[in-house]
């Protein structure tokens, strides 16, 4: 019976260090302004160019978010996805 307890209390312990350690993951290099890391490159999908996320053209199309280096990339993704 005390096993049982024992183990408990052991998962209980697991879970909230590996909390902690998935929240000190994540708040690395962003510092816990922004939940997006502006800094992430990102690639735009038209021309495969990389660009930073906090300047990239973000367009939500068909439910998902891309990301483009101008407007110009975005209307020609749209184009090419709405046909
Ligand atoms: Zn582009």
């Amino acid at each position: 019976m005390y096993r049982i307890i024992f183990i408990l209390i052991l998962l209980t312990v697991l879970y909230f260090l590996l909390r902690s350690a998935i929240r000190e993951f994540k708040g690395r290099g962003a510092s816990g302004r922004l939940p997006v890391d502006k800094d992430q490159m990102v690639q735009d999908p038209v021309c495969h160019v990389f660009v930073p996320r906090g300047t990239a053209v973000t367009e939500v199309i068909g439910g998902q978010t891309y990301c483009f280096c101008s407007r110009g990339c975005a209307a020609t993704f749209q184009k090419r996805m709405t046909g």
